[in-house]
This record gives structure tokens, C-alpha cells and sequence, in this order.
């Protein structure tokens, strides 16, 4: 029997960092631009993570908050501004945004050599045409996580379980670029479980505690676990049921301290590459 492998996030996010440290000239600094609306209490958490992790690599970040009933113009203002200004390399946005503000509209008015989330059109388009370009962030945690179990995935069955442009569409597009068989799942699907029992790598990013039990899962699979969700007790878990799948699988993310760290240090990595494209114009 093969031993289980638990995927060590923080550790695999550390190495990305520690390459993103390297490359930081202290006399001309990345700088990112995070444009915020509302108070919603989960989004400061996350601003503050990123904002941690900037300034411990050198990364000077700046924070546009507004209140949560701002014009559309008033951010579109803004963005144009970001975009002009030389000394701000990379911009995003803070999701979710409040219903009246239409964030495609948004995220597509964010020069694409900025959009240090990888959410602008052009971007997921060029993930899709197999070009060069700013990538969203999560999907290269996931990515790289992968990567770090098995270096060659030509001819695997991936199954993604989810299709949000934030996660399962990249993902999805990376594994087939990395020469995967696809398989795409959501809530419209019909018997899910008969085809992720197929997936070589299965990766599950719903938003739904305990989803995916052990009798979903191929014996030997890599197991991705995307999800975050927060119980009744406080307690984070993911969309996979760890416990009984981590008896199946080959290998496989926790939650926490799986996907989460990964997605942080690529916005790092994104940052990085943004300064490097502004700075050979
Ligand atoms: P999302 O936009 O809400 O998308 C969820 C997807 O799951 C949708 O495509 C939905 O299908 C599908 N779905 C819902 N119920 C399902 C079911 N019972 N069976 C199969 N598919 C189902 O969420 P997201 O932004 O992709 O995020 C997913 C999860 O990952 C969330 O828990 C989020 O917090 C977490 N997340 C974590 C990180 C990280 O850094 N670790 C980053 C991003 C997101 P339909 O399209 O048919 O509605």
C-alpha cells in the first residue's frame, strides 16, 4: 500500500515566497493597490493577511476603502487613475462587492498588465489560448500543489467539482493545458459521485462542508480540497471529508494550512510579475 501523503501548504506556499522575496529591489519596490467597499468582516481578515504578507517580503501595499454606498463611477474614477499611475504595479479588488456595482464591469477596467488577481477577461483568455499572462491565483496553488506530488500529469482523468471563474473554470483550463483528460462537474450534474470515483486528481472547490465522502474517491487519487467553511463551533473544514478520504487518497490537501497559504503567496508571485512587466515598458 502506498503511504498517504498530507500536501503541506504553508510549506510549498514558503518556497513561492522565498523566490518572491529574491527578486524585491528594496529601492524600487512592487506596489499594490486594493480597492475595498463595505466593512464586510471576512474581507478584512483577508485584506489584513495580504497586507501581512506584503510588507513581510518588502511589497508595499495600499488600501482604497469606500464606503458601502460609492457610485460605480466613483470606483471607475479610481481604477482609471490606478491604472495611470506608474508607481502602483498591481490592482484588485476585494470580493465580494455590494449587488448595485457590477464587478465584471470593474474587474475588466483594471489595465490586464495589473490585474495581479487574474479575474480581467484578457487574462482568462490568454490562460485559455495558452499565452503568457497574469493568472489567477488560487488555480496556481492548486496547480503547484499537484505539481509537487506528481511532476507529469499527461493522460490523468482530472475531475473539477465546481465551475466559478474564480476557481473551477482556471483550474480546469491549467489541468487540460497540462495535458489532463477534464471532467467538469457542478450542481446541475447528475450522479456526480460516478464520475469523480474516475478522477485520477479530483479537485472540489463548492463551498459545501463534507461534501465529497470516501466512496467518491479512486483509490490512490490526488485530492484537492478548495473549500472553506466555517461551522457551527467555529471550526474550519473543507468541502472534503477529510478523515475517511484521506484513507483512499494518495495524497491530499488539508483544511486549513492546504490551498489557502498557496493562494496568498501566488498573489505574492502575481504581484512580482506585474512589477517585472511594468518595470520592461
Ligand atoms: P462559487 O462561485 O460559489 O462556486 C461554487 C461552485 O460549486 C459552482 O460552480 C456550483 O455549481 C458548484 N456547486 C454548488 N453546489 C454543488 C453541489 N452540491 N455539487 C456540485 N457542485 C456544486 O465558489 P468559489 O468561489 O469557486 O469557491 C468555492 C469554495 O472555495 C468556497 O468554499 C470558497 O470559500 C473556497 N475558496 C477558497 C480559496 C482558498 O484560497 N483556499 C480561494 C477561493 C475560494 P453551479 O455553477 O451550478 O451553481
Amino acid at each position: 500500500m502506498t503511504s498517504l501523503k498530507i500536501i503541506d501548504g504553508r510549506a510549498l506556499a514558503s518556497e513561492i515566497l522565498t523566490s518572491v522575496k529574491l527578486q524585491i529591489d528594496p529601492n524600487n519596490p512592487p506596489c499594490f493597490a486594493v480597492i475595498q467597499v463595505g466593512g464586510n468582516p471576512v474581507s478584512n481578515v483577508y485584506i489584513r493577511h495580504k497586507f501581512k504578507k506584503a510588507i513581510a517580503l518588502g511589497i508595499e501595499p495600499k488600501h482604497l476603502h469606500f464606503a458601502e454606498d460609492v457610485s460605480e463611477e466613483r470606483i471607475e474614477k479610481e481604477i482609471r487613475r490606478l491604472n495611470k499611475d506608474k508607481t502602483i504595479h498591481g490592482v484588485m479588488i476585494q470580493m465580494p462587492l455590494p449587488e448595485n456595482l457590477n464587478a465584471r464591469k470593474l474587474m475588466d477596467l483594471i489595465a490586464s498588465d495589473k490585474d495581479i488577481d487574474g479575474l480581467h477577461s484578457r487574462n482568462l483568455g490568454r490562460l485559455m489560448v495558452g499565452e503568457k499572462g497574469l493568472y489567477s491565483c488560487t488555480p496556481q496553488g492548486i496547480m503547484y500543489a499537484i505539481h509537487s506530488m506528481k511532476k507529469d500529469l499527461t493522460s490523468l482523468h482530472a475531475v473539477v467539482v465546481g465551475r466559478s471563474n474564480l476557481v473551477g473554470k482556471p483550474v480546469a483550463q491549467m489541468l487540460l493545458n497540462a495535458n489532463c483528460t477534464v471532467s467538469i462537474v457542478h450542481s446541475k450534474t447528475r450522479d456526480i459521485k460516478s464520475i469523480t470515483q474516475k478522477a485520477d486528481i479530483l479537485v472540489v472547490a463548492v463551498g459545501h462542508a463534507n461534501l465529497v465522502k470516501a466512496d467518491w474517491v479512486k483509490d490512490g487519487a490526488i485530492v484537492i480540497d478548495v473549500g472553506i467553511n466555517r461551522l457551527g463551533d467555529g471550526m474550519l473544514v473543507g468541502d472534503v471529508d477529510f478523515e475517511n478520504v484521506k484513507e483512499k487518497a494518495f495524497a491530499i490537501t488539508p483544511v486549513p494550512k492546504g490551498i489557502g497559504p498557496l493562494t496568498i503567496a501566488f498573489l505574492m508571485k502575481n504581484i512580482m510579475d506585474a512589477w517585472e512587466i511594468q518595470n520592461d515598458k
